[in-house]
Parts: C-alpha cells; sequence; structure tokens
C-alpha cells in the first residue's frame, strides 16, 4: 500500500502535524520508535506554552496533544526509520527491523537529542551518576551534591528543578554570563542552594562504580580542582536527529534540516517541522506551528 503521508517522530511537530492531517483526511499515520511526546516528556514543568499561565506538565501537554490527533483519526504505529530511499515519485522507509513502508509524502519531526561532553568517565558512568534527564533521576539525589553542567535554559531550569531533591547544586557554566533567558537567571541566582562556578570546564568525571568527583578547569586562573559530588547532569545543547535523512536532503553544517516556508526540504514529498529544523527559536510552540504547516503543505501539494 502507497499512504498518503507519514509523519517520522510523534513529538509536538508530528502530533501537531497529525491533527491537522487527520481534519484534512489525509491517509497516514506517525512512526515513533518509542512512546509519543519526545523531548516535552522528561520536561517536569512546560511554563511557556501559551494557553497554560499557571504551567503544564511535560507528561501532561504529551497527553492532550495524543488525544486531540487521536480524535481526528490519525494514529500511531511503532517503528524506527533507518533510511528513505526515494523510489519513483515515492519515498520508502526502510525501518530497523526491515520493514518498508511506501508513502507519497513524508514530514520528518524527529526532533534533538542531548549532546554529550566527551570526556573521560562520562560514558562508563551514565546512569551511575551521570543523567541528562534531570525530571527522570532527580528525585535518587535526595539530600546529595550535585553539578549541572551548561548555561542555556536546560541547565538552568534543570538545576532550579535539581534543588527540589539535592541539598547544593554546583552550576557549571565555561563563560562568566549565562545564555539562558533572564528569568531563569533571576531564578536560579536566588535560589540559595544553587552555586555557579564561572569560567570552568569539566575534563573528567571520577568515580569507581558511581561518580564521586569531577575534575574542573578553570580558563581564568588555570587552577585544576576536584569537586566532590555525587551526580552530574548534563545540558550542554542538543543535536538533530536527522541522520537517516542526512544524505537525502540539505542540513546545515551541524544537521539540522533546511526548509523553506511551508517547511519542504530540499526534496519534493519530503518536509520537515521541530527541533529537527533549522530555525532561530526551538521551542514546543514553534514546533506545533510548523507540524500544522507541514501538514498543510502537504495537503495543498498532494491536491
Ligand atoms: P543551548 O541553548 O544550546 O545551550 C547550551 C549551553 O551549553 C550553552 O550555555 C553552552 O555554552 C554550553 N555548552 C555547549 N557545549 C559545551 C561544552 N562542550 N562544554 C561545556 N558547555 C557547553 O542548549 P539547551 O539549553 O539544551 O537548549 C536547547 C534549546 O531548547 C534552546 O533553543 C533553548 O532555548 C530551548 N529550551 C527552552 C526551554 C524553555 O523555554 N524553558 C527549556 C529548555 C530548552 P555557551 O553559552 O558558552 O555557548
Amino acid at each position: 500500500m502507497i499512504h498518503d503521508l507519514v509523519i517520522v517522530g510523534g513529538g509536538p511537530a508530528g502530533l501537531a502535524a497529525a491533527i491537522y492531517a487527520g481534519r484534512a483526511k489525509l491517509e497516514g499515520f506517525i512512526l515513533e520508535k518509542m512512546s509519543p511526546g519526545g523531548q516535552v516528556l522528561i520536561t517536569d514543568l512546560v511554563e511557556n506554552y501559551p494557553g497554560f499561565p499557571e504551567g503544564i506538565t511535560g507528561f501532561e501537554l504529551v497527553e492532550k496533544l495524543s488525544a486531540h490527533a487521536q480524535k481526528f483519526g490519525f494514529g500511531v504505529e511503532n517503528g524506527e526509520v533507518q533510511k528513505i530511499e526515494v523510489e519513483g515519485e515515492n519515498f520508502n522507509l526502510i525501518l530497523t527491523d526491515d520493514r518498508t513502508i511506501t508513502s507519497k509524502t513524508v514530514i520528518v519531526a524527529t526532533g534533538a537529542t542531548h549532546r554529550r561532553l566527551g570526556v573521560e568517565g562520562e560514558e562508563k558512568l551514565t546512569g551511575r551518576g551521570v543523567s541528562y534527564c534531570a525530571t527522570c533521576d532527580g528525585p535518587f539525589f535526595r539530600d546529595q551534591v550535585v553539578a549541572v553542567v551548561g548555561g542555556g535554559d536546560s541547565a538552568v531550569q534543570e538545576a532550579i528543578f535539581l534543588t527540589k531533591f539535592a541539598k547544593k547544586v554546583f552550576l557549571i557554566h565555561r563563560r562568566d554570563e549565562l545564555r539562558a533567558i533572564k528569568i531563569l537567571q533571576e531564578r536560579a541566582f536566588s535560589n540559595e542552594k544553587i552555586e555557579f562556578i564561572w569560567d570552568s570546564i569539566v575534563e573528567a568525571i571520577e568515580g569507581k562504580d558511581q561518580v564521586e568527583s569531577i575534575r574542573i578547569f578553570n580558563k581564568k586562573s588555570g587552577e585544576v580542582t576536584d569537586l566532590p559530588v555525587d551526580g552530574v547532569f548534563i545540558f550542554i545543547g542538543i543535536e538533530p536527529v536527522t541522520g537517516f535523512v542526512r544524505d537525502l536532503v540539505k542540513t546545515d553544517e551541524r544537521g539540522f534540516i533546511k526548509t523553506d516556508e511551508w517547511m519542504r526540504t530540499s526534496v519534493k514529498g519530503i518536509y520537515a517541522a521541530g527541533d529537527c529544523r533549522r530555525k532561530p527559536l526551538l521551542q514546543i510552540v514553534t514546533a506545533v506551528a510548523e507540524g500544522a504547516t507541514a501538514a498543510y503543505a502537504v495537503e495543498h501539494d498532494l491536491s
């Protein structure tokens, strides 16, 4: 069977695209490798999604988006795309379990994943004190000391979240100024449990079976110190999940997919929306808008 549309990825962009595709009576489904939600699922509280002045938990927002997509009949199937091959005017999506799905159009909404520091001890101690998800692992560090690495929205937001559990949170940033939005900065600066370590680079994460300390290099003083901590949370930015289409569609040097304002990529019939797309503002509100636009473009282009 040749489908009208397959949406790869069930985060906010994919789910919003599904709502619009369902209402347009397009045939197809979302292909998701885990359960729908994406990065939002591991966000404790979403404070800046319009219409929720009190904030909404990531989990609840995903539940609402999924229910909304289901209401219009655009379902979710399980599967991970390994690569996409062009066959005439259609696309063959080759899945990791060797299944092939053929569709006239594809919306790539695979989002992004966390970047790794790439230092000694990081890989070995992942899941043993090294984490990339405060919502998932924060409760394990009740009354303990943790370090957060990074200076963007994620690092600062998650450092604040971690103070609910940890007795002390060191925020280690490579410069002397945060990148995070001002409201988060103000909250972090006034939080007594957070101590900032500026101009510093984490050189190694140390510990036998569990994180015991981190080795920090201060760029200004040249000093190297060992800081005892029980956990390290790394939030140093994201990488797009676009490896499976990088040979097919045009991306920037970091792998974010380039599109026009209709979300059309360089290949006719393939669209991109959300965090996997090159754009100035990576937010849930922009992801859902792009998902809607992409589904609208599919409907327009197919007819
Ligand atoms: P980000 O904005 O790219 O910030 C990454 C931070 O990590 C920067 O402070 C950067 O330092 C630092 N960094 C990068 N590579 C590093 C390395 N190798 N070693 C040490 N530090 C390193 O990433 P993000 O905070 O994950 O956010 C990703 C996107 O999601 C952003 O667009 C953000 O606005 C959005 N987001 C929004 C919210 C919200 O609205 N509440 C929450 C989370 C995320 P420099 O500053 O020196 O470059």
